[in-house]
């Protein structure tokens, strides 16, 4: 039995980082698909962990090598979802969670109709702000380049399957967890189990 494949996107700022790292210390058979990035990598990230941090012409061979799943052009930099990970990991059973853009999002619907798709929301935007100026590590313009995106993709939480609002960040968490339970125990993913188990 396969897993299932999950999206979660969100404007910058709203809490996806901390979301999917609650989910994944859960311990439950997540994984969570690395993308590879043309952006310049944060002092706190690591090669490999959050992106792979990739020249643009790495990338457009990627694309040209039909190696993306899906890709998107983000504030001016490429992001994209290496496709052969997630297709293996799926075929072993795990879950497999995309933190992409809403983009990304439709490609991905697309393809794997079957994906699920959560938008997490920020409690009001003066707090997205707040929370983009906390982190200290991009311009002024960037930061506003990244508010104005942001209240433009929550215009488009209303095409994801769900919405968590992230007021609380374990609530938040929890309600994630929650979806993706859910989603497993849906009867079209349970009822060939039964009937292949005979003991059932
Ligand atoms: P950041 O630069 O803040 O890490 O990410 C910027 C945006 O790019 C976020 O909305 C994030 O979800 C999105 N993103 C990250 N990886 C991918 C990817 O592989 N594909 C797409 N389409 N978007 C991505």
């Amino acid at each position: 039995m396969g897993g299932r494949l999950f999206v979660i996107s969100g404007p910058s700022g709203a809490g996806k980082g901390s979301i999917v790292e609650k989910l994944l210390r859960q311990g439950e058979r997540i994984y969570f698909s690395v993308s590879a990035t043309t952006r310049q990598k944060r002092p706190y990230e690591t090669d490999g962990k959050e992106y792979y941090f990739v020249s643009r012409q790495d990338f457009l061979d990627r694309i040209e090598r039909k190696r993306m799943l899906e890709w998107a052009e983000y504030e001016g930099q490429m992001y994209g979802t290496p496709a052969d990970p997630v297709d293996e990991k799926l075929r072993a059973g795990f879950d497999v969670l995309l933190d992409i853009e809403t983009k990304g999002m439709r490609q991905v619907k697309t393809l794997r109709p079957d994906a699920v798709t959560m938008f997490v929301y920020p409690p009001s935007f003066a707090e997205l702000e707040r929370r983009l100026r906390s982190r200290k590590t991009e311009t002024e313009e960037k930061i506003l380049g990244r508010l104005a995106k942001g209240r433009r993709e929550c215009e488009l939480a209303e095409e994801y399957d769900y919405i968590i609002i992230n007021d609380d960040l374990d609530k938040a968490a929890a309600e994630a967890a929650a979806i993706m339970t859910a989603e497993k125990c849906r009867t079209a993913e349970r009822i060939h189990i039964l009937k292949e188990d005979e003991t059932l």
